[in-house]
This record gives C-alpha cells, sequence and structure tokens, in this order.
C-alpha cells in the first residue's frame, strides 16, 4: 500500500515548492528551546537551520550558575548552551549568524528575510517549509529619568553579568518577583549592602525559601511601597536614587528585575498572539499558522524554566516530523544539492594582553591606534560582540590596532580605566591617548561601523 502512495506523495510535495530551495525547517533563535528543537530535527536528517540572532545562547547563555538542568548539579548557563548547540551541529544544523528582520507566513514555502549581526547591511531571504520561533523575551524598563543614561554605567538587568564588578560596594535591585529575589540573594554575596525595592507591600515571588533567604541576609534591605523616580550620578557611574518620597538612598548599581516583555513584535499579524504580546500555540506548539510552530518564553509569562522551553522544542521538532514526513525526504534531497554559503572564516586579527606591560607596549608602540575591547568570560555580551571585533579588525587591518582584555585576569587595568560594565571597547590615539569610551553592544557597534566609514 506504503509503496504505492509514497512515490505519489514525495512527486506531489516535491512540485509543491518545485522552483525554488526550501530549508526543511527554520528555526529563529538559538535559545535552549530553539536548540532543543535543532537537535531533534537534525538528528531525524531534517538539516534544520537556526537563525541564532544578535543573543547567542539566548538567556540561559547569560546565567552563571544554572542548578535546575537535570543530571547537572551545577553548569555554567554559557556551557549548557555551547553543548546543546555543538550536538546539534554534530547531527547536521546549521547555525547562522543572522537576525530575522521580517517573515511571511501567508503561504508556504514561509519568506524569511535576515540580516547578518557582524554586518547589518547585509540582508538575506530564505524559503521554508516549516518554521519554529524560539526568540524569548527582553526585560522591562522602569522609565524614569537618569535610568538609560546611566545604562552601562552603573544601572543594569543582569547581576550574574555584572554582579562581579559591584565587589564590597552597595547596589539596589528593583521588583518583587522571583527574578528580583534571585538577583538581591546573587548581588548579597558580592556587593556590602543591597537595597530592595518593591512597589507593592508583599512580593510576588512564589518561592518562600528563597524569600526566606533574603530576608535572613543580613546586609539586605527590603523597602516596601517603594518607587523610584531617578537615577543619579557622575560621569563615572550611578552615586544614588531618589524614591517617589523624595528620598535618596546612595548606591554604586541599580539591577532591574521587573518583569519581561515577549519578543514576537515580528510575528504580529502573521500569527495569533494574546493581549500581552505571547504567541498563542495549541497542543504540539502549533500556533494560528499551521507548520509554524512557537516554544518557551515567547509562549510562557509565567513558568519561563531553560527545562519547559527545552520541552516544547522537543514538541515542536516531533510535530514537524510528523507533519513533515510526506514531503521531508524530497525536500531534504533538494536542499543538500545546494551549496549553502560557508560561515565566515574564522579571524584572528585581534590580540589577546596577557599582562600589563604587554599592554603598555602595544598601546603606545606609536605606530597605530588602539581599539581595546574589554571582556570577560562568563559575558554574553562580549562573545556576541567578539565576532564583530574580529571582523572589523580584519577589515581595518594596517589603519588600527586591536587589543583584548580579559577584565578577571587583569583587574588592575580595570581598575585603570574605570570599567563598570561589560563589554567596554576604548579607542586610543597612537600615542596612548583615551579618546573615546563606549560600553554596550550598540555603542560599540557604532564606533565600528564609524570606523570602517572612515577608512
Ligand atoms: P514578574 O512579572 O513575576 O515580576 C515583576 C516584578 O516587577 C513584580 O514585583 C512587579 O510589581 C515589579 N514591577 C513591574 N514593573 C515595575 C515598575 N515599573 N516599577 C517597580 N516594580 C515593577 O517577573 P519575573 O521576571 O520576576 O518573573 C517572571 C516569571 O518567571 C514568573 O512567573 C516567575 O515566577 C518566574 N521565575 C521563576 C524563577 C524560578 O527559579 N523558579 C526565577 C525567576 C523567574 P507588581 O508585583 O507590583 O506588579
Amino acid at each position: 500500500m506504503y509503496g504505492k502512495i509514497l512515490p505519489l506523495l514525495l512527486a506531489a510535495s516535491a512540485s509543491l515548492f518545485a522552483s525554488e530551495t526550501v530549508v526543511p525547517s527554520l528555526i529563529i533563535g538559538g535559545g535552549v528551546g530553539g536548540g532543543t528543537a535543532a537537535i531533534y530535527l537534525s538528528r531525524a536528517h531534517f538539516q534544520p537551520l537556526v537563525i541564532q540572532g544578535s543573543n547567542p545562547g539566548g538567556a540561559l547563555a547569560q546565567s552563571e550558575s544554572v542548578e535546575n538542568w537535570p543530571g547537572a548539579l551545577l553548569v555554567r548557563g554559557a556551557d549548557l548552551m555551547d553543548q546543546i548547540q555543538a550536538q546539534a551541529v554534530a547531527s547536521g544544523a546549521e547555525y547562522r549568524n543572522e537576525e530575522v528582520v521580517s517573515v511571511d507566513f501567508s503561504k508556504r514555502p514561509f519568506t524569511i528575510v535576515t540580516r547578518s549581526v557582524t554586518h547589518p547591511q547585509d540582508l538575506k531571504t530564505y524559503r521554508a517549509a516549516s518554521c519554529v520561533i524560539a526568540t524569548g523575551s527582553k526585560p522591562n524598563f522602569l522609565g524614569i529619568e537618569g535610568e538609560q543614561e546611566y545604562w552601562g554605567r552603573g544601572v543594569s538587568n543582569c547581576a550574574i553579568c555584572d554582579g562581579s564588578l559591584y565587589k564590597d560596594k552597595r547596589v539596589g535591585v528593583v521588583g518583587g518577583g522571583d527574578s528580583a529575589v534571585l538577583e538581591a540573594l546573587y548581588l548579597a554575596n558580592i556587593a556590602s549592602e543591597v537595597d530592595l525595592f518593591v512597589r507593592k507591600d508583599h512580593f510576588r515571588a512564589s518561592d518562600e525559601t528563597r524569600i526566606e533567604a533574603l530576608r535572613a541576609q543580613s546586609n539586605v534591605t527590603i523597602h516596601f511601597e517603594t518607587e523610584l523616580t531617578e537615577v543619579l550620578g557622575v560621569e563615572s557611574g550611578v552615586t544614588a536614587v531618589r524614591l517617589a518620597q523624595g528620598k535618596k538612598v546612595a548606591l554604586d548599581g541599580l539591577f532591574l528585575a521587573i518583569g519581561s516583555t515577549p519578543n514576537t513584535a515580528l510575528f504580529k499579524g502573521q500569527v495569533k498572539l494574546d493581549e500581552a504580546g505571547y504567541i498563542v500555540v495549541k497542543e504540539g506548539q502549533e500556533t494560528s499558522v499551521p507548520f509554524v510552530y512557537a516554544l518557551g518564553d515567547a509562549i510562557d509569562p509565567l513558568f519561563r524554566q531553560a527545562v519547559s522551553a527545552a520541552g516544547d522544542g522537543a514538541r515542536a521538532a516531533l510535530a514537524i516530523q510528523s507533519k513533515l514526513s510526506a514531503q521531508a525526504p524530497a525536500l531534504i534531497a533538494a536542499y543538500r544539492k545546494v551549496d549553502l554559503e560557508k560561515p565566515l572564516k574564522q579571524l584572528a586579527s585581534v590580540i589577546e594582553v596577557a599582562t600589563r606591560v604587554q599592554f603598555e607596549k602595544e598601546l603606545r608602540s606609536g605606530e597605530l591606534p588602539v581599539v581595546v575591547d574589554f571582556y570577560a568570560t562568563w559575558c554574553a555580551p562580549c562573545k556576541r560582540i567578539a565576532a564583530r571585533l574580529e571582523s572589523s579588525a580584519e577589515q581595518l587591518k594596517g589603519k588600527y590596532k586591536f587589543l583584548k582584555v580579559n577584565v578577571d585576569e587583569m583587574g588592575d587595568l580595570m581598575k585603570s580605566y574605570q570599567i563598570r560594565a561589560m563589554p567596554t571597547v576604548i579607542l586610543f590615539d597612537k600615542k596612548g591617548t583615551l579618546l573615546e569610551k563606549k560600553v554596550g553592544i550598540e555603542e560599540i557597534g557604532d564606533l565600528l561601523l564609524h570606523l570602517e566609514g572612515a577608512q
């Protein structure tokens, strides 16, 4: 019976997408959910293409210690994400350093347009027989004066990324949810004092054990019914916050933990969203559009766990396998024939500085202006900007020298140049005089574009 039907199905499916090369399955987002979908689909020989976006590894990659991943007592988020990606790639998945700029799910094959993360002017169009949305969510902001001005200079939304910069200093945390409690607990072990500002008279957080642990910390003060109206500071960073009651509280850093918004704006009008912008899915992760699946924090305001996103990823992948099984062989055969563009070759034009003496020597050699990347191995945004810096260094060879400094190994340099957030890039002239200091991916990207454009 199958012997007769299968060739007919294959012929039908091949003709469905006859005139173009179609990716059997395209995954938008390279976090834990997207990565798990990639593992399952690649093991089933679907050769998924993962558009990993500007935040490789997703939210989990920013977590210094993951303690609730089954089978691992304690694991660094970035290491876990590297392993998930390696596992998917070993079975045939391909990761692209691109982000999606638009999708058209109105007809199959779906159209997905991307731009390169390192060269934003480079656009590509893909056609996909199925699509998995695994774009996660992003943190919310207070919208108060000084918040953006001191962003990266004392204001942060990631204690795990930036907390170590506040050893023996006084920091504040805003929020009353589980994230705020976790961040305050994490910071209590590093900072001398932690002030937690909760706008209601009670916590929203549900983990009583953690709340008790927080109350037991002698260096933590919990301020209920307290809202912030302004972040105050000087050139080098935050010095205080102003409360709605008018009182000032002196602080060296402020961490926001006030919830998040799903990264689903791209999909508005394409798939059904709920009022808060989360994608609505049916059993099996399918969205309102057949062959489009969604998972993880993009659909889930409540649990938002790595392991639940992974479970969603497995479900979406299995649903795709079952739904596409008739079309898959023809699609995959056609896809294999395509000479896919090879990933950018690894460049190594950035010199890693190992000692202060080497740093001074390179900086003051008088040959070229110098761009210095201050990074840390635990900082996910640093990883993102590293590829961009390598590509810039290659383009600007002979015009600028590029150095990188691991701040955990060269704490004296970090102090000398007042590095208060990661990544920070400093531009020096030929004589070693500081010209510009840029913090965060956007500012650094703008600086590099400027240097590239000016050559
Ligand atoms: P939540 O939405 O749970 O909490 C956000 C907190 O920020 C609330 O206390 C809210 O106050 C406060 N807030 C929001 N806007 C402002 C503002 N403008 N000014 C002051 N305060 C503000 O977000 P979370 O990120 O904490 O958690 C999200 C989900 O993830 C939750 O379901 C949580 O349980 C879960 N989670 C679970 C963890 C775990 O290990 N099990 C860890 C972290 C999160 P209000 O209460 O007044 O609205």
